[in-house]
């Protein structure tokens, strides 16, 4: 239901990255070919799901994404 009221409501904007679900695996990022940073981070990402350490599963997602990779046509 809205009113007008709800249009003066400012949206909450996050400093922090979204929440990754553990379950849902097509919106992580994956690994860059031949890169040994990323294939460790992907390779603690599994080992924190497995314990299922949802925190640790999130800041390698982040690490994957920042990853810089030079030469690369991203
Ligand atoms: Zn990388």
């Amino acid at each position: 239901m809205r009113t007008t009221r709800d249009r003066a409501v400012k949206p909450i904007t996050y400093a922090q990255p979204p929440v990754e679900l553990p379950l849902r695996t097509d919106s992580e990022p994956v690994p860059a070919a031949g890169c040994g940073v990323c294939a460790a981070l992907a390779a603690q990402r599994r080992e924190a799901r497995l314990e299922g350490d949802g925190s640790v599963v999130s800041d390698c997602n982040v690490e994957l994404r920042n990853h810089p990779h030079p030469g690369e046509s991203t």
